[in-house]
């Protein structure tokens, strides 16, 4: 299970936080809900580009004796499965869909110079389908800071309140009380993000 890491601030930062075990130990078991802090259990790493960072970061996980499961520590800069950032997912989805921009100019805005086609396309398609459960979902953060605009399809009013609300803000609401993602989960991860057994060929993108 991915729980998430309530950290803000630059990459190199997070390296030097995640260092010490005990900094966010859970103090109990999300799964099964033992009440006793849980064992530290190394990390796994996942590739990660940001707008200045393409490499390797370390995710890190604990153990629960109880239930033998573990929980992984994910920071919330990143999305769950895939590979890009939120601010790099955020900075092309704004540009080409807000703003107008070409694909081409998009990616530049999310500082990709060398995107493939595809990439763009896959993050759009996958928000233009999650558009209308974001905009039902953010509601309850979006109407504290600005008024709703009825007239606005549910792309734009998705990516208007994500741009008001701060897009990691909203990831962190919309994971961690709902466990939506913000580009929606794949077919394979069902229900809330637990991967299947029957699928075990989830790629990240
Ligand atoms: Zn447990």
């Amino acid at each position: 299970m991915q729980i998430l890491h309530p950290f803000a601030g630059s990459i190199q930062h997070y390296f030097e936080e995640i260092a010490d075990p005990d900094r966010y130990r859970p103090d109990h078991c999300p799964q099964c809900g033992a009440k006793y802090p849980l064992t530290g259990h190394g990390f796994y790493r996942r590739t990660l580009v940001d707008v200045s960072f393409d490499g390797v970061i370390p995710v890190r996980r604990y153990l629960c004796l109880f239930c033998k499961r573990t929980v992984s520590l994910l920071p919330d800069f990143v999305l769950p499965w895939l590979r890009f950032s939120i601010s790099v997912i955020a900075l092309f989805l704004v540009a080409r869909l807000l703003n107008g921009l070409t694909l081409v100019a998009a990616a530049q805005a999310a500082a990709q110079t060398v995107m493939p086609y595809e990439r763009g396309q896959f993050w759009i398609r996958r928000f233009q389908k999650q558009a209308p459960a974001l905009s039902l979902a953010l509601t309850p953060l979006a109407t504290l800071r600005h008024p709703r605009d009825p007239a606005a399809d549910f792309v734009s009013r998705a990516l208007r309140m994500l741009e008001s609300i701060g897009w990691i803000t909203a990831h962190r609401f919309l994971f961690s009380q709902l466990r939506v993602h913000l580009l929606g989960w794949h077919a394979c991860l069902v229900p809330a993000g637990r991967r299947t057994t029957l699928a075990a060929a989830c790629s990240s993108s």
